[in-house]
């Protein structure tokens, strides 16, 4: 018996302290792909539709793909974003209501929108309503997910990402698809069960790489081996959506014997609470990070000094200049720093001629009180880009994607990469495909908290994390809260 699947990937991570809204042009900038386009772009790459194929194919599925649409996080989805996006996908349920036996829907977990703090659970309605109770759907989710109950209530299934750098994208793909052809087949009536606690998110941002989420991985994969166990989902959350809901959660997704999955879950939320303190990332002062960056001798790969606090994939507005001012005023050389998101000092190079001299006002504009205001630079224009470029690493691997016209600046001996769209620095194919080669610097100033570890620690000597202030601070205290449930960690002690 062969089934009749409606897929789509609909993703966006809401800061609702960003100024810059999730509008229908932030989402075509990154990339809106419908039906059999959005397949041939993303159905062999590291994503949850590659993953849905990888069951759905042999499995013999009707696929039906809607609507594969994402922005950078960024400020609230609007209303005009959210319709048109999850019209496409409830019209392509209206259309093929009677034949669709299961919905999968690669989702993040954190979209905030202008009307509502729960995106995802907004769509999950809408799809709900057109298909009813009783047709299974399954979700995947970024692990900086926000999972609220109606998320649960509403998907049967849900799996998130068990790593970050998210590397395992297309592998939840395929676990959460391969929980719905045996939903379908009628073996197992999977439900998702979710526990929490109060807390902003965990205290290492989520990061699997080192610290105790490794070791919470472990147990959750040990645990989906037990019968009626089919995932355990442990989201680190995303404390930069100011909701009701928002913070750490894990999830099982199970049939039977719910008290002791639910005391599973429980006890593993628990131990993020328990160690709400153990923070093992250290977090250097722009001061500190350039003088480390000034004696660094780059014997066996370069000094990778990562902005966190302007991560464009946390909603950073990817044109704070802290980090960089700091690195021009130390005049180190042999170095790199990209991206400096403006859109119109990238204009106006754009037109300039390589090797010619330029001054440009750069940076800072977006809100000069975060992380650092423009910068008033002479340098040489090395070279212009329309920015386009194809991802060659474990993350973005085979997908196309674009910084907009962008050109390469050089002030003193640091190149700098000047984009027009925001978008943290993920894979090596960000630099080089503008000429810069990270691998072969002194030292390398980039966007990004976390996921840039992937790509570039295999080309590092070593890598360092700055909080250059910007609006992605790791201290959640400083950002004015008004929604989130209190008392609430770490904001009430
Ligand atoms: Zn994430």
């Amino acid at each position: 018996m062969s089934f009749t699947v409606l897929t789509a990937e609909f993703s966006h991570e809401s800061n609702t302290f960003s100024r810059c809204p999730a509008d229908y042009a932030a989402f075509t900038d990154r990339g809106i792909n419908l039906g059999e386009d959005a397949i041939a772009a993303r159905g062999k790459a590291n994503t949850p539709i590659a993953g849905f194929l990888d069951i759905g194919r042999p499995a013999g599925w009707r696929v039906i793909h809607a609507i594969s649409a994402a922005a950078q996080p960024s400020g609230p989805v609007t209303r005009d974003a959210f319709d048109r996006i999850a019209g496409v996908i409830v019209e392509t349920a209206k259309a093929h209501a009677d034949k669709i036996d299961g919905v999968l829907l690669g989702l993040h977990g954190a979209m905030v929108t202008e009307f509502c703090e729960d995106g995802e659970g907004e769509l999950l309605e809408r799809v709900r309503a057109v298909l009813g109770p009783d047709v299974p759907i399954g979700i995947t989710l970024d692990p900086h997910a926000n999972v609220t109950r109606k998320m649960t209530e509403l998907a049967n299934i849900v799996v998130s990402y068990k790593t970050y750098p998210h590397v395992d994208v297309r592998e939840t793909g395929k676990l959460a698809a391969g929980i719905m052809q045996r939903t379908l087949k009628g073996d197992i009536r999977p439900v998702t069960l979710r526990a929490g606690r109060p807390m902003l998110e965990e205290v290492n941002g989520g990061r699997t790489d080192i610290g105790p989420m490794v070791e919470r991985i472990a147990k959750a994969k040990a645990y989906e081996k037990e019968a009626g166990v089919f995932a355990v989902s442990v989201n680190g959350g995303f404390g930069n959506a100011d909701i009701h809901e928002a913070g750490p959660t894990v999830l099982v997704t199970c049939e039977g014997q719910r008290e002791k999955h639910q005391a599973f879950a429980e006890a593993l939320v628990d131990d993020m609470w328990q160690r709400r303190f153990d923070m093992v990332t250290p977090f250097l002062s722009v001061e500190n990070a350039v003088a480390e960056a000034k004696s660094y001798v780059a014997s066996s790969g370069p000094l990778i000094i990562a902005d966190y606090a302007d991560n464009p994939g946390g909603g950073g507005y990817g044109d704070a200049t802290g980090l960089l001012k700091g690195m021009i005023g130390a005049d180190l050389k042999d170095a790199c720093f990209g991206p400096m998101v403006d859109p119109e000092v990238a204009a106006e190079l754009r037109k300039g001629k390589p090797g010619s001299t330029v001054s440009v006002r750069l940076g800072g504009k977006v809100d000069a009180e975060l992380g650092g205001g423009p910068l008033e630079l002479t340098g040489t224009l090395v070279r212009v880009s329309d920015g386009d470029y194809v991802g060659d690493g474990p993350m973005m691997g085979g997908l196309q994607a674009s910084w907009g016209p962008c050109a390469v600046l050089r002030v003193g001996d640091i190149e700098i990469l000047v984009t027009t769209i925001r978008a943290q620095m993920t894979d090596l194919q960000q630099f080089r495909a503008f000429g810069i080669d990270p691998a072969a610097k002194r030292v390398v100033g980039l966007k990004s908290m976390q996921h840039f570890r992937a790509a570039f620690e295999p080309i590092a000597g070593k890598v360092i994390v700055c909080d250059s202030g910007a609006l992605c601070t790791p201290d959640l205290s400083k950002l004015p809260y008004r929604r989130v449930r209190r008392p609430i960690f770490p904001l009430d002690k």
